[in-house]
């Protein structure tokens, strides 16, 4: 296909219809995880669905697509790229890349190992995140059972989470027979 077609092509109802289904399923960039609201704030542009494949063109897989921030998918077709990476830091427990520079932890290692109070729990108002679903759950039993203060009440909650995280862990090491 001439430069010209792809170029129509990516004009074209199709693609921008599968790029935006493409993008409500995704909320960073592929390679850096960036956040989507990010990448459009530090590179002025939304995250970019990149073919890996072009034998598909026009009746695409998911899996010759991926999504990636003007950076990166500079970076993969050029080589190079003028612009400035967003500053990054490395989560202190887990090792994962984050983008809010002045934490310590990633925001899923913040949440269960610095799990909110009782208040934000209650206050934060999305108990439909299982997560906290889950907290909030454990709570409710140690109120009804000993009406145990807030500082007991997060005691109760940390060790909720570290059992979650463990069995989480023990579950990936698990080998699933075929
Ligand atoms: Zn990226
Ligand atoms: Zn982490």
């Amino acid at each position: 296909m001439k430069k010209s077609e792809y170029a129509k092509y990516l004009q074209s109802n199709h693609w921008q219809s599968l790029r935006k289904e493409v993008l409500k399923h995704t909320s960073s960039c592929e390679r850096c995880r960036l956040p989507r609201w990010l990448a459009s704030v530090a590179y002025d542009q939304d995250l970019n669905v990149h073919h890996t494949s072009y034998a598909n063109l026009g009746n695409e897989d998911w899996m010759d697509l991926q999504v990636l921030c003007r950076y990166c998918h500079e970076i993969e077709t050029f080589g190079r790229t003028d612009l400035r990476p967003v500053k990054s830091a490395r989560c202190e427990m887990c090792g994962e890349i984050h983008y809010d520079v002045y934490a310590k932890l990633c925001r899923t290692c913040e949440r269960v190992f610095n799990p909110p109070s009782l208040y934000e729990l209650l206050e934060s108002g999305t108990a439909d995140d299982p997560i906290i679903f889950y907290a909030l759950d454990g709570i409710c039993l140690i109120l009804r059972k000993h009406g145990v203060k807030a500082d007991g009440i997060n005691r109760y909650v940390t060790k909720q989470f570290e059992k979650l995280d463990k069995e989480a862990s023990e579950a990936a090491t698990t080998e699933v027979p075929f």
